[in-house]
Formats: C-alpha cells, structure tokens, sequence
C-alpha cells in the first residue's frame, strides 16, 4: 500500500469500466471481518496475498458497504459535487468521462472535500460578518456524542467506532478528558506496512507507535472563540481534515471536518 495515496480508482478489465474506490475504509471493513470471523481467515489465505476481488466479494457479502459507485464527471458543478460529498459521508469521488458508443470509460481525476473547500475559498468571498464571527455562534462541527478512546483502549474497538459511526478520526484523551492524540483511519495503513494488522487488540497507543510521524500532520486544535475564517485558513493551507475542539485546560469539546465546514457553506 503507498502511504502517501489516500484513494485509487479500481479498474475492472472485464467490464471495461471503474467499478469502485480503494481506500483505507476498505482496508478497516477487511480487518474486522477476519476478526469477528476468523473460522474464514484460513480459508481465505494470508491478506498480503489476496486480491482486491476477494476482498471485494467479502465486502458486499457482509454488507457492510454499499457497491454503488459514486461519481462525478468533468462538467458537475463544484456545488454538486460538494453536496455528494457532505450527503454521502465521502472524502473523495472519482471525476469519470463516460465512454460513449463502447469506448471505455477513462478517469479524469479524483476530487476530495478538501480541494473543493480550497477551490471555494479561492474563488468565492464568504461574507466578512459570517468570517469573522466566532465558532460557538456557528453550530459547525460535533460537540455531542463524540466517539473516544483512552491509551489503553483496545484498538478494535476504534476501528468499530469507524465503521459504526461513519467517523475518520477518534479523540485520544486521558481519564480527565484532556486530548493527547487523534487516531485517525489512515493511520491503520501503518499497521499494513509493519505487518501489524493481525493484532487488534492491541492498544491504542501500541498502534499510534507505528506511524510514521513526517507524514503525520500533527492534532490540530482550535477552541470556541476561534473564528471561521481562522479555521478556513488553517484547512486549507495545511490540507487538514479536521480540527478538534478544546477548552483553555486541553479538554477535549468537540471535533470540526471539512465536511462539516462545506455542509455549512452549502446552507448558507
Ligand atoms: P469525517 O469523518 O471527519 O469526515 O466526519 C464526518 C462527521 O462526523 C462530521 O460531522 C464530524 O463532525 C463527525 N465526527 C468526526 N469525528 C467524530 C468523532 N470522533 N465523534 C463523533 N463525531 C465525529
């Protein structure tokens, strides 16, 4: 797996079309199903060498994802492909130009919540009011009901938290609540390059110790008083997904996604 790709179109030879989206959800889905089944691991032979096809046929055998693609082409609109993306929970779509009279379909290119919301700030002007006005006036972001882990939490139960909740990053805190990491999905793709992915119940930070910092962005945190525009600014340069929330003490409040920020654009 390269670490530095988030998604990949998955090209079917045989239909001569893109029939789906590899990422690392994909990866999570196949981990916990050896795990909650593992009477089919044997059969199943060792994960390094499977195919994507069986992983697949597995994935829509369980149910637990929908096979249904979803796309956009070269002439939606960056409002709809916006709305796909905040209504569907997806980070990324695939930009597909249909092949017309048998042609094959070709994949122009693939198009993530983050570069929509640079492509929105660059081009449109937010009202300076709404910028400027501070994050506890705006209802963006999920202040209740959050999922967390502590330290010691066994990571299965993190990677349930992703599937059951539709999540991308859990909260790390300590017993009184103070934030100490995130674990994010894509941190799960460590575990692949070290071999360590057999292993669920490890400890959360057991599994925090195999990424690979450079490539780790760091936790980004804000707090209430933070204004819109401060948050836009800090999505958007640094290309990170998500902010979380905490009060002056590190206690964590509440966590900001880019979805969350392009859901409140869409509405407003
Ligand atoms: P994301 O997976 O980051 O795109 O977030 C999808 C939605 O889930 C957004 O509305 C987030 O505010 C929310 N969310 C993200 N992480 C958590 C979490 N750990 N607990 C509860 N909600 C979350």
């Amino acid at each position: 797996m390269l670490l530095e790709i988030r998604a990949a179109p998955l090209w079917d030879s045989t239909a001569q079309k893109v029939v789906g989206m590899l990422t690392v959800t994909d990866f999570v889905n196949i981990l916990r199903h050896y795990y909650y089944a593992p009477e089919e691991a044997p059969q199943m032979g060792k994960l390094e060498e499977q195919q994507i096809q069986t992983w697949r046929d597995l994935d829509g055998r369980s149910g637990e994802k929908s096979k249904e693609l979803l796309s956009v082409s070269a002439s939606t609109s960056i409002f709809d492909a916006a709305t796909i993306l905040v209504n569907h929970r997806i980070h990324r779509l695939p930009i597909i130009e249909k092949g017309e009279g048998g042609a094959t379909d070709s994949v122009l290119g693939v198009i993530s919540q983050i570069k929509v919301l640079r492509y929105i700030a660059t081009q449109f002007q937010l009202r300076p009011d709404v910028l400027r006005r501070p994050l506890r006036e705006l209802g963006i972001g999920t202040f209740s009901n959050l999922a967390t882990a502590r330290m010691d939490t066994p990571l299965i139960r993190v990677l349930d938290m992703f599937v059951n909740m539709r999540i991308s990053a859990v909260p790390i805190v300590d017993e009184s609540g103070v934030l100490l990491d995130v674990y994010e999905k894509f941190d799960v793709s460590y575990l692949a390059r070290d071999g360590a992915h057999t292993n669920l119940n490890m400890p959360v930070s057991q599994a925090l110790a195999h990424r690979i910092e450079d490539l780790f962005e760091g936790v980004q945190t804000c707090t209430m008083s933070d204004t819109l525009s401060s948050l836009f600014d800090a999505m958007r340069t640094q290309s990170i997904h998500r902010l979380v929330v905490v009060d002056e003490n590190k206690h964590l409040q509440g966590i900001i996604s880019v979805s969350d920020v392009l859901a409140f654009i869409l509405s407003a």
